[in-house]
């Protein structure tokens, strides 16, 4: 695949704000934690007053039964380092002051399967690695992926994609541990990204590598 054709595919830097000039990759990675925190924060703060955050594409469910569903789904996959609600998060630019607050959703169940590949993907990069890892993006609907310039055909959309971030290792590191063990391990195939401060994955189902 051509480099330009992935790049476009891609290229979206949620945490935007923090990059530039003097700004080191550790204060730019602690920086993009601590947003996606706080917009986590403010997402379980919803759980309690039962509201859901919704594209339109599902009945009207509490938060709690979505919870609930999506944490039997995942606890099936047997996982051994991640837990439902990391997968869940609805990312740093959609909290409290965030460019696009509200815009994002949680994943429309039909989505779920398709994010199985992946979350066994990271559970083995995780694994290799031996450091923790911060998901930093993953489902993005439509409004929220238009509204932080993500582009059309992003693999976020389809709740296939995960910007990973490490707390105790380098980008290069993580990058490098996810093409290994995608050169090794028939099971995946899917596209590997390197940014600055996190690592793109993503089960597309064809290879495809770039540096953002
Ligand atoms: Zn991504």
């Amino acid at each position: 695949m051509p480099v330009q054709e992935t790049l476009g595919i891609e290229a979206t830097l949620e945490a935007g704000e923090f990059s530039g000039e003097g700004v080191s990759i550790e204060d730019e990675i602690a920086a993009a934690i601590l947003q996606s925190e706080r917009s986590q924060a403010e997402f379980l703060g919803t759980l309690e007053s039962g509201q859901i955050p919704s594209d339109g594409t599902e009945a009207a469910e509490t938060t709690a039964s979505y919870m609930g569903r999506f944490t039997a789904f995942v606890a099936g996959l047997n996982l051994r380092h991640f837990s439902a609600q990391e997968f869940l998060v609805l990312g740093g630019s959609n909290g409290p002051g965030g460019r696009c607050a509200g815009r994002n959703s949680l994943p429309p169940s039909d989505l779920w399967p398709t994010l199985e590949p992946t979350a066994r993907f990271v559970d083995a990069i995780r694994a290799r690695l031996g450091s923790s890892v911060v998901i930093l993006s993953a489902y993005r609907a439509e409004s929220y992926n238009g509204c932080i310039g993500g582009a059309s055909r992003s693999q976020h959309k389809r709740f296939c994609a995960l910007d990973l971030t490490p707390r105790a290792a380098s980008v290069s590191a993580l990058w490098e541990t996810a093409r290994s063990i995608r050169a090794a391990n028939g099971s995946f195939t899917g596209g590997i990204g390197k940014y600055r401060s996190f690592v793109h994955i993503d089960t597309r189902g064809n290879n495809a590598d770039w540096v953002g």
